[in-house]
This record gives structure tokens, C-alpha cells and sequence, in this order.
């Protein structure tokens, strides 16, 4: 049988995983729209978590296969379109992730210095697209609108110390912008309180001990849920008892002097619903320290019942009709992606699956993702051995896609091209102390291949 998988995020990478551990003739051709593979693993996992990134050695390990082959540079819904690949392959997977970004459908939104955290990440982590940004740094107070774990990065991103960034993968283009930033403070923002935060415990102790950044929370927000958490899930308990005990914390238990001198600090704003972005002086931008979001405090009905009945996630925040003005110059949005446009609207028939961010939504972690993909390979897989899908019949894959590609002037990447890419990558981040350096323009990518 002869699959084809849309997209080489970790959905695309572990769906084929699973087809060709479990079937030994089965083959799998992996689309990509980008030159380079992984998907989130190399545009959005912060620069400085590496360890994260390692899955990247099973992807090349499946890549390697004999019966797996990748083919970059190749859009599916341009190049070549989804019932195209159904006529070549027995099976079609979409796995090409969550495209959008959710718009906050405020006023001001689309002033300079408001981005969404995918243009952002994707600006910091090289994403082609994102590389014309260059967020305007110079003011002293940023606000993430969100508290997940996307949220964390990109406030840990903007208050790092430097050293520790040049250490990292991040892109050299992002590294000058970040030296030259004024951003001193951080304000995450979310609407609902201290018990329905979607960071995790790890990302939040990240934050707290970042060297040189103070966490400035108000033990206001935190009085009384010790209570109230007592017989939470252990998870949730533990992440809000580090909560209370960072708010409640004296100076004096913490190195005291490192503290107060932290020429950065950063905070969490609870109960908060953006209402408008307010533009600068000169009416163009949120830049400058007299711009400001305008906000609405947002009251929160459920904090007890959260526990008791176990529906914190979907309780609502209801405004109050008190306003407030956060002064900032910068506006980043993380109220998560959306999913694209769906490829496969219109050509949904058997033989046709998803996987990863497009079946779920954008979200869950990697892992997620990982058991999410291994599902949907068993369909396809119990697909095939109950005769859902028609193998009797021949499928041509590649090289069938091969001429439709060719025809229209595309011109795929292989892997072994892209470990071309990748070797140059970390040639150059060798020469830097860093573990590669990103190129970041697709035109290079292909010179460097001779395409
Ligand atoms: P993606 O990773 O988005 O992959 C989709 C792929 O499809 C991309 O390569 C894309 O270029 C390609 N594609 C899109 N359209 C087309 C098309 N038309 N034709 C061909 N190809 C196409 N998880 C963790 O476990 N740890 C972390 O630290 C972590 N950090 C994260 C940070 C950020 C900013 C984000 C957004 C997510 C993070 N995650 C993290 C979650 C993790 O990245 C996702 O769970 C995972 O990447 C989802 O995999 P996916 O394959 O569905 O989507």
C-alpha cells in the first residue's frame, strides 16, 4: 500500500512512524510546503529548550527508512491538490498542523506592535514568513495576552539575559534585535484566575529563576485558594502552590540583593479581557509607553466549583464593567492557533484521515500529538487490513505526484537535501558556540542544494 502524508510536524513524522513499524510493505511518502521538516519542532519550541528537539533524531531515523521518502518544497492545495494525491496513494494523512492564529477581534488590533505569538516565535525561531516582523523593542513594558505555556516563552524569550540566548539556536537576526531591547517588563494577561492557568509547573519554577527577571504577583490574587485547592488534581495543586508561594513570599527568603536589583521583572494579571488596543500619540501604533491596552476586569464565578465539579476549563469569565488602562508599547497575543482552511473540504471520502493539530485543534504537547498520530495510523492500518481500502488496485504514488509536480515548475527536496541544509545549519552555529544557526530565507536553502 502506498500512503501519503501531508505535512513533517511531529503529527506528519509519527503518523508515518506507526504505518511502517506495523506494516512491513507499506510505504510513505511525506509532503512538506516548507524546504526544511519538523514543523513546530523548529518554528515554534523555544530556542532554549533543546532537549525538546531531540525527537528530531526519531523523525530522521523514520525519514532514513527505505520505504519512506520526503518530499520538501511541495504545497498541497497549490502544488498539487488533495484528490490529486488520492488518485496516487491508497491513503491520504493530513497532518499540516494549525496554520492561523486566533484574531482577538478588538479594536486596535491591527496597529504596528500588536503581533500574534506566531508571527512572534516564528520571527525569534527563523520561520521564513515571520522574517519581515522586526517587533519594535523599544519600549519597556510588553503584555502577552494568555497564561499558557507559548505565553511563558515568549515572556522568557524577551527577558533572558543574553548570554544564555547566544547559546541557543535562536536566529542571529533575532539575537541583535533582542541585545538592542528596551523591554524591562512583562505582563502576562489572562481572563479567568490563578486556578485555570494553562501553563505547566515546569515552565512557571523556568520563570521564577530566571536570572536577572523578578516576579512581581499579588498575594491579593491568591488569598484563600490554599483552601480551595486542597483536594485538586495533584498537578493543578502543586503549580498554584507555587503560585501562592512566589506571591507570598518575604524578600528576605529569596537572595534578597539579587532580587531587588533584577533589572527585569515580569508578573501575572488575572480576570482580564482585552477590550481595545489604545494607539500612541501619533494614532499609527501601540509603541511608545502612552499607548495602553484597555482592558476589562472580567469576574470569575467558578473558583470553587472548579474543584467540586471538575468544569474549571469551560467556566466563563463575565465582565464587571470595570475598566483599566495597562500602559505598554508592545501587544502579543497568545490565545492559541486556529486551524486553517481545510484542505480536504471538499474531497472527504474514505481513504482520506488527519492527524495531529488539524484532527484535534492546536492544542496538547508533543507527546500528545505522539498518541494522537499512533490512533489515527491504527485506522488507517485496520483500514487496510479489513479491505476499506481498495490495495488490489495499484498506486502509482511519487511518481504519479512526480509529473503533476514537474508540470507545474515544482521542484521538490529530499531528505538527504535537507541534511545538506542541516549540516550547514550547524556548520555555521559551530563558528558562534551555538548548535546551529537557522537559514532563514528558502531562496538560500535551495542555492545551497543547487536547486
Ligand atoms: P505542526 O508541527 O505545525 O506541523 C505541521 C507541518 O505541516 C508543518 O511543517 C507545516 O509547514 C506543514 N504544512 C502546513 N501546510 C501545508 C501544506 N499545505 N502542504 C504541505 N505541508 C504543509 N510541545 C512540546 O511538547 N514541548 C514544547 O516545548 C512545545 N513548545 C511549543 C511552542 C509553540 C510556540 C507552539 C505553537 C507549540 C509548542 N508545542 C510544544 C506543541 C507542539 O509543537 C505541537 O503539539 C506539535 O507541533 C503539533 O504537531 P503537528 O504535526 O500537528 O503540527
Amino acid at each position: 500500500p502506498r500512503v501519503c502524508v501531508v505535512g513533517s510536524g511531529p503529527a506528519g513524522f509519527y503518523t508515518a512512524q506507526h504505518i511502517l513499524k506495523h506494516h512491513g510493505e507499506a510505504r510513505v511518502d511525506i509532503y512538506e510546503k516548507l524546504p526544511v521538516p519538523f514543523g513546530l519542532v523548529r518554528f515554534g519550541v523555544a530556542p532554549d529548550h533543546p532537549e525538546v528537539k531531540n525527537v528530531t533524531n526519531t523523525f530522521t531515523q523514520t525519514a532514513r527508512s527505505e520505504r519512506c521518502a520526503y518530499y520538501g518544497n511541495v504545497t498541497v492545495g497549490r502544488d498539487v491538490t488533495v484528490a490529486e494525491l488520492q488518485r496516487c496513494y491508497h491513503a491520504v494523512v493530513l497532518s499540516y498542523g494549525a496554520e492561523d492564529h486566533r484574531v482577538l477581534g478588538i479594536p486596535g488590533e491591527n496597529l504596528s506592535g500588536v503581533y500574534s505569538a506566531r508571527e512572534f516565535v516564528g520571527w525569534y525561531n527563523g520561520l521564513p514568513e515571520s522574517q519581515d516582523l522586526k517587533p519594535d523593542l523599544s519600549c519597556e513594558t510588553a503584555l502577552v495576552l494568555g497564561h499558557g505555556n507559548v505565553a511563558l516563552d515568549i515572556a522568557r524569550i524577551l527577558l533572558s539575559p543574553l548570554q544564555l540566548l547566544r547559546k541557543t539556536d535562536i536566529t542571529d537576526g533575532s539575537l541583535a534585535a533582542l541585545a538592542c531591547s528596551k523591554v524591562k517588563r512583562v505582563w502576562l494577561v489572562g481572563r479567568r484566575g490563578p486556578l485555570q492557568v494553562a501553563f505547566t509547573i515546569k515552565e512557571l519554577r523556568e520563570m521564577i529563576n530566571l536570572p536577572g527577571a523578578r516576579a512581581v504577583l499579588d498575594p491579593a490574587d491568591f488569598t484563600g485558594l490554599e483552601n480551595t485547592i486542597k483536594d485538586a488534581p495533584r498537578p493543578r495543586k502543586r503549580l498554584t502552590e507555587l503560585m501562592i508561594k512566589t506571591a507570598l513570599e518575604k524578600p528576605v527568603e529569596k537572595a534578597v540583593e539579587a532580587q531587588t536589583a533584577a533589572p527585569r521583572e515580569w508578573g501575572l494579571k488575572f480576570q482580564r479581557s482585552p477590550q481595545e488596543v489604545l494607539p500612541s500619540a501619533d494614532g499609527r501604533r501601540a509603541r511608545g509607553e502612552a499607548a495602553a491596552l484597555h482592558l476589562v476586569a472580567a469576574w470569575w464565578s467558578a473558583a470553587s466549583s472548579f474543584l467540586s465539579q471538575g468544569s474549571g476549563d469551560s467556566a466563563k469569565a463575565i465582565p464587571t464593567g470595570v475598566t483599566e488602562e495597562l500602559e505598554c508599547g508592545l501587544v502579543l497575543s497568545s490565545i492559541g492557533y486556529s486551524r486553517g482552511l481545510s484542505l480536504a473540504a471538499l474531497c472527504a471520502r474514505a481513504g482520506l484521515y488527519c492527524s495531529g493539530w488539524v484532527k484535534r485543534g492546536a492544542t496538547g504537547v508533543i507527546i500528545t500529538t505522539m498518541n494522537d498520530s499512533f490512533d489515527t495510523a491504527q485506522s488507517v492500518l485496520e483500514d487496510l487490513q479489513r479491505g476499506v481500502l481498495d490495495v488490489a488496485t495499484s498506486r502509482e504514488g511519487f511518481g504519479a505526484v512526480e509529473s503533476i509536480l514537474r508540470s507545474r515548475g515544482v521542484r521538490p527536496v529530499s531528505f538527504s537535501d535537507w541534511e545538506k541544509i542541516d549540516a550547514a545549519e550547524v556548520a555555521r552555529g559551530r563558528a558562534a558556540g551555538k548548535p546551529r544557526e537557522k537559514i532563514v530565507d528558502p531562496q538560500e536553502m535551495l542555492q545551497l542544494i543547487s536547486h
